[in-house]
């Protein structure tokens, strides 16, 4: 039997009851360990997090929970090669594609302990300045920020076991509000083993992290009106979750973060051979193959002009062919696997459904795989699809196939390029490729509605630009519509979710005693 892995609620290791379900090296086959949540106090779990790690975590001042988070990521920098070792086995990943998920959350982790810290001394945070309510000023209105009273549930999906947490994590604590982690099931293991690190560290309150590993049955009943939850998953769960009473009745805010038809665009002035090509290529092969397309931010949907289809469609393809898929134990493989077998013949069933609607310009799933049984191992080699009609393509705009697989698009001028784009009815991010700033400053406007985030590429940021797909704490992440609508990260802009604003209505004494 495999080790059954501890929840850690109501301030101490609990297992679960139940025999578990059991975590699996998806390129070996081999089982890992078990997580189960069977038979938990949920109602002592939620009000242990709620009154004791809320209480202390108020207590504190944002600067206090700054030191909290940098305490944090020290913690996790001292065991981070035990991570490693668990995202290969567990997530079948690449050392670089794990540095993703692993030290992409220990840099948004150091990122807020260092934004908290300018917040200072303070237990509120001021919002904006206070507006005089009549003629004279001496009746003020005065908002302010103040952490909600309740418990932050981070729902998670499996393929950022590390980031995922820690994402949602950083601006939750340092907002004051204690946090219990549902990690997705299949990848459950790291999140386990980091928040088992720092519990044990002691360098948070009792009850300010938890987490509840296996099945998320009774999760969203326990929470109440002062409660978030924060979802990061599928539509289709995102749907439940929305329509859970908890929401739906209750008003506990939710933020959901579901998938996303994301788009690359090159613009027109970006033939063959000019630098803007290159780098559409370069970006579009990079997103297919990190973490074997297992990103919400990766690129679906590729935008070229026309006349482009063909040079775009071989300059991918060619790239795409020396592209090593296997066990990630072996240097020479660059890219893993994906998280599971379940999540194999999801990928596989697909592309089917997309190829059934388009041209296969190359089939990587042809190409042997390095060190894996491919009757065992989830390994998908990349597919790149193309779709002659972008508008008759319907399938192209409405599936998600999560794994390294793309399609082609062609365009006939700038507004069709839009239009296709905006079919994903909202997206997380879309990248422009060309050199004309002016036509890509008007083509980012446009899309900034339908787009979280709109990420411009020039030939003067081909080494700079931080990547089409990479989610920096700096920038919001998020987008409207399908992408589920919701809002991370961005800076302090990420506090907002776990803050209540309240307008205080008193006279410039009462208002300058507020000491924020
Ligand atoms: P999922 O099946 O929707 O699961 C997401 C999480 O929800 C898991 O922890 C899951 O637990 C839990 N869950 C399942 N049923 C639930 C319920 N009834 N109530 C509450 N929680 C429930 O998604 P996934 O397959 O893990 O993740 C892949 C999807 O996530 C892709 O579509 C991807 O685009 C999206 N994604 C989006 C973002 C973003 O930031 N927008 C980031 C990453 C991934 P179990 O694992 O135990 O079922």
């Amino acid at each position: 039997m495999t080790e059954l892995l501890a929840n850690h609620v109501a301030g101490r290791w609990q297992h679960g009851t139940g025999p578990g379900t059991e975590l699996r090296d998806p390129v070996l086959g081999t089982a890992l360990v078990r997580v189960d949540a069977t038979g938990l106090n949920l109602p002592e779990a939620f009000a242990f997090a709620r009154e004791q790690g809320g209480a202390a975590l108020r207590a504190a001042t944002y600067r206090e929970r700054a030191a909290m988070l940098g305490a944090v990521a020290k913690v996790l920098q001292a065991h981070r090669d035990s991570y490693y070792d668990i995202a290969t086995a567990n997530s079948g990943t690449v050392k670089t594609d794990s540095a993703v998920d692993i030290d992409g959350g220990i840099f948004t982790l150091g990122q807020y302990a260092k934004w908290g810290d300018a917040l200072g001394d303070v237990r509120v945070l001021r919002d904006g300045d206070a507006v005089r309510l009549g003629k004279e000023p001496v009746f003020q209105s005065q908002h302010l920020q103040v952490p909600r009273p309740g418990v932050a549930l981070c729902i998670n999906a499996f393929n950022f076991p590390a980031w995922g947490l820690w994402e949602k994590a950083a601006p939750a604590l340092l907002s004051g509000m204690p946090v219990i982690v549902k990690p997705g099931t299949s990848t459950a293991w790291l999140t386990q083993r980091m928040v088992q690190d720092v519990v044990n560290a002691g360098v948070l309150p009792a009850g300010a992290l938890s987490i509840i590993a296996g099945s998320s049955a009774g999760l969203m009943d326990a929470l109440q009106p002062f409660d978030v939850v924060s979802f990061t998953g599928s539509a289709e769960t995102a749907g439940v979750v929305r329509a859970h009473p908890a929401v739906a009745q209750r008003s506990v805010r939710a933020n959901i973060e579901a998938d996303s038809l994301n788009a690359a665009l090159l613009m027109a002035d970006a033939a063959p051979g000019s630098a803007a090509f290159d780098l559409l290529v370069r970006e579009v092969v990079r997103e297919m193959t990190v973490k074997s397309g297992q990103k919400c931010t990766a690129i679906r949907r590729i935008l070229v002009p026309s006349t482009l289809y063909a040079a775009v469609a071989e300059a991918v393809s060619a790239q795409l062919a020396s592209v090593v898929v296997g066990n990630p134990r072996n240097p020479e493989v660059r890219m893993g696997s994906l998280v599971s077998r379940a999540q194999f013949d999801g990928v596989q069933a697909g592309i089917a459904a997309l190829a059934a609607h388009t041209d296969v310009l190359h089939d990587g799933r042809t190409c042997p795989l390095v060190d894996a049984d491919p009757a065992v191992a989830a390994c998908v080699g990349p597919v790149l699809l193309g779709a002659r009609d972008a508008d008759r393509a319907s399938i192209v705009h409405d599936v998600e196939v999560f794994g390294p697989v793309a399609t082609l698009l062609p365009y006939n001028d700038l507004p069709h390029a839009l239009a296709v784009a905006q079919r994903g009815q909202g997206s997380l991010v879309t990248s422009l490729y060309g050199a004309d700033e002016k036509a890509l400053a008007q083509a980012a406007i446009a899309l900034a509605a339908s787009n979280g985030r709109v990420h411009v590429v020039t030939p003067a940021v081909a080494t700079a630009h931080t990547g089409h797909g990479n989610v920096m704490p700096m920038s919001l992440h998020g987008g409207p519509g399908r992408a589920g609508g919701g809002a991370e990260l961005g800076g302090l802009r990420a506090l907002d979710f776990y803050h209540q604003r309240s307008a205080v209505q008193a006279s410039p004494e009462v208002l300058a005693a507020l000491g924020c």
